[in-house]
Order: C-alpha cells, then structure tokens, then sequence
C-alpha cells in the first residue's frame, strides 16, 4: 500500500513538473529529459514491488580491499565502508526505502554467501563473466574497465608478452588470475591486492596484474610504478551487481534504480567524485 502510493505521487510528480516546464516554456526536450527522469523514478519505485527484505535492510556482500569501488575509511558512505560500489549501493538502497548493511568478506566468498543466503547481493566491482553467471545473476553492467599490468617504473615491460619469464603477480580469484592463467604464464597469486603492490615496491615481484581503476589507485599511492596497457591481450570488463539466481524482483529493482542513476547523472557524479577524493 505504502509503496503504491509512492508510485502515484512519483507520476503525479511527474506530471506535474512536465506542466510547470510547458507553462514556463521551456524547450521540448528539457521537459521531454524531466519525463523520462521521472519515468525512470517511477519504474524503480514499482520494481522494488515484491522485494522482501528481512527488517527492510539490504544486506550486501563486499570485499573492502578494492580501492576506489570498496575501501575501508574511518567514516565512509555507509558506516566505515567508503567507494564508489558503496555510494551506488546506499543509493539504490535509498531508491527503494531500505536500509542497507555491509558484510566484508574475501572476495572469492561472494558467489557461496549469496547461493547460502547469508547476503542479499554482492557489489565489490565484479566482472561480469560467463563462467560467474552460470552460479549467480548479474545486474546490468554499471562501470567498464580493463586489466592493466603495473610494473616498477624502470621495467621494461611494454606488452602482455613481456611478462613471460618474469615474476608475475595477481589476486586470487580476480579475472587477473584468469587473463594471466589464459595467457599460460607462472604466477603467484595474493589475498589482497595492497599484499601484491608492497611486493612489487619491494622489487620481489616484476609486475601485477590487477584492474584498471584500482592500479590508478595504487600508483597513485606509492611512488616508483607505472601502468602498463595492453589492449589487444586485455579485453574490456563490465562490472555488475550480482544476485541469487532467480532473485528476479531484487534483480529488477537494482537494474531500475542503475538505470535512474544512469539517466540522472547521478553515477557519473558518484564516479568522478571517488577517482577525485583518491587523487
Ligand atoms: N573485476 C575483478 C573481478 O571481478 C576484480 C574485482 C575485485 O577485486 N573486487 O574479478
């Protein structure tokens, strides 16, 4: 009933606002923007229709080691959780009047607490793959990325083919590992990538392999690396929230509110806003 009756003040809001902008005079396509804007608002406000959430809170699944997606800070966007995955996640959250929780764990765990139920997604800047989809359901994708090497600045790695013969790192269970694996190299892999970027500061490995914004991240952070691109070895990669399969009314009211903050600005700006606060 409550949310029914949200649905119909957003289109009278709707309606509304697509009166003043024509009274005013305003250009077609401002009002046709403010239409589609609210359109979008409403069809979030009735795809979370058939979420039921224990105490209305959104528990989602995330691994805090992956800068600037999930961070640990001494005060973040939702308690000492802080990035851009945890601004997307309290939005989507507010979206649809729910609480939200976040329950840290490794990486590697999300796919199992999701089938167990011990979360109700998982958002920790994860690639959507084939190979992923056929145990968990991927929202629409929200942020595109790559793999990128990042080498000490002296390397004389230019290429994915360089890295043969070398000390190669990754992180466990991240797509690196599989690239890496693909490509048929040795490697070592690491638990957490601030692990991995201390081993190559300390000149014990050659190069990591990790994702794109996050090795910004990190050369950013220590001085003495570099980023290396490949783009013919190193495919694109789109990022999505993952649910339960079959969590179809979650999954439509997470792709509703993606889809407001896609036609909003608002992800644009949660973006810029993190990769400017890391600088
Ligand atoms: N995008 C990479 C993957 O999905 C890394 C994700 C992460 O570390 N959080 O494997």
């Amino acid at each position: 009933m409550k949310k029914l009756s949200k649905v119909v003040a957003l289109s009278l809001t709707a309606a509304l606002a697509a009166s003043v902008l024509g009274a005013c005079g305003s250009s077609d396509k401002k009002t046709e923007t403010a239409a589609a804007e609210s359109a979008a608002e409403t069809e979030a406000a009735q795809a979370a229709e058939g979420v039921s959430l224990e105490d209305n809170t959104l528990v989602a699944g995330t691994n805090a080691e992956f800068p600037p997606f999930e961070y640990v800070a001494g005060q973040g966007v939702i308690d000492e959780f802080d990035g851009i995955d945890m601004a997307i996640i309290k939005q989507i959250a507010d979206d649809n009047g729910w609480n939200v929780k976040i329950n840290n764990m490794e990486f590697d765990s999300l796919s199992v607490a999701l089938k167990n139920g011990q979360i109700n997604c998982a958002i920790a800047g994860m690639t959507i793959t084939d190979e992923r989809k056929e145990e968990i359901t991927f929202s629409d994708p929200y942020y595109t990325a790559t793999q990128v090497m990042i080498v000490p600045e002296d390397s004389t790695i230019a290429s994915a083919k360089d890295m043969e013969g070398k000390k190669i790192s990754v992180i466990q269970g991240y797509t690196g590992e599989t690239v890496v694996q693909e490509l048929g190299y040795q490697y070592d892999s690491f638990k957490k990538g601030a692990d991995a970027v201390l081993e190559l500061v300390n000149g014990k490995c050659d190069v990591l392999v990790i994702d794109s914004a996050t090795a910004e991240q990190y050369v950013k952070e220590n001085k003495g690396l570099k980023i290396v691109e490949d783009p013919e070895a190193f495919a694109n990669e789109q990022y999505g929230i993952a649910v339960q399969k079959g969590d179809d009314a979650l999954l439509n009211a997470i792709n509703a509110s993606l889809k407001k903050m896609q036609e909003d600005g608002t992800m644009d700006k949660i973006i810029a806003e993190y990769m400017d606060k890391t600088e």
